[in-house]
């Protein structure tokens, strides 16, 4: 039995409509099977119901997400950890129109999808890395629902890029629409961002919470990297955090002070307490200035040179360069 759980309340949930899981009251039937990597154990769980090819297509998508995750701090946030993947009734557009995170012993991935979809379709849907992001930190407890939310906002670009799936131009606009996304959604206007994440899951407005999260983990990742010309880098930030407190539950707060302590740096805590109150998501173009990005008419393009450019393909590549 779970210590506690908790599904985590993600872009994906947008689409369900009316979608339902055929394993929906019935006893589930699984088939499971174990991928391990670096002495670390993924039981992937899933449904009967998929036809043979769709299961050998969906231990293929799921191999390759998880070899994914491995790009940010070298290895998988958890000794153990479970996926379970079941397919919804319904057809989709979207090979993976619902999913989500439950926190426990050990942390499950819940995925729902398309009875039939390629290996191909199901690698480039964004929601696989995104769920698999939310595992980079601790279990977070309640509260500051942006904080998982951005950090699975941000790394979920990264990891598309780090393993080729879109480029690094096509990471920086897809962050850059994000955030316009963000900042043009206007359900909590006049409240701080606080609020806004306190009141989502009653009022909406999940773009400004999400996007005002990425914005802080793109912020908090580029002066982390141009403070130390490069040395420290968010990836390796949350790999210290993950080595530390993995098992540990940490409230958004408690998270923030230990990576300014880890780090020896006084910047996760101040940007914290100026994102929460803030208004509306911040722009991106500032940083996007500092790292040889440059934005004409919302299109992206990238420097090739200057001081900005190295630290820019740094993020996007994931490893000194
Ligand atoms: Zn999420």
């Amino acid at each position: 039995m779970r210590e506690y759980s908790r599904l985590w309340f993600c872009g994906a949930l947008f689409v369900i409509g009316l979608l339902i899981p055929l394993t929906q009251g019935h006893a589930e039937e699984t088939t499971r099977q174990d991928l391990v990597r670096d002495g670390r154990v993924l039981e992937l769980h899933i449904s009967s119901e998929y036809t043979e090819s769709m299961r050998q297509n969906l231990v293929a998508w799921i191999d390759f997400i998880a070899t994914a995750m491995r790009e940010v701090y070298g290895h998988w946030p958890r000794q153990r950890w479970q996926v379970s993947v079941a397919p919804v009734s319904a057809g989709a557009s979207d090979p993976i129109p619902w999913a989500q995170v439950h926190r426990g012993q050990p942390d499950r991935v819940e995925f729902f999808t398309a009875a039939n979809a390629s290996v191909e379709q199901l690698m480039h849907a964004w929601t696989g890395y995104h769920e698999f992001a939310h595992l980079l930190i601790p279990y977070k407890g309640s509260g500051d629902a942006w904080f998982s939310e951005g950090l699975a906002s941000y790394y979920q670009n990264l990891l598309q890029a780090r393993t080729g799936i879109i480029s690094e131009q096509q990471m920086w606009q897809k962050l850059y629409d994000g955030s316009q996304r963000g900042i043009a959604d206007t359900t909590a206007t006049g409240q701080t961002l606080t609020t806004a994440s306190n009141k989502m899951r009653q009022q909406g407005g999940f773009m400004r919470v999400y996007w005002s999260g990425a914005w802080y983990f793109l912020a908090a990742d580029t002066r982390l990297r141009q403070q130390s010309r490069g040395k420290l880098t968010l990836d390796l930030a949350l790999k210290k955090l993950n080595e530390c407190c993995a098992n540990a539950r940490l409230s958004v707060p408690e998270i923030v002070a230990k990576l300014d302590q880890l780090n020896r740096v006084l910047l996760f805590q101040s940007l914290y307490d100026d994102l929460v109150a803030s208004m509306k998501t911040p722009s991106f173009e500032p940083i996007y200035s500092s790292l040889g990005i440059n934005l004409v008419d919302g299109r992206v393009t990238l420097q090739d040179t200057g001081p900005g450019a190295r630290l820019r393909q740094q993020i996007a590549a994931g490893k000194a360069l």
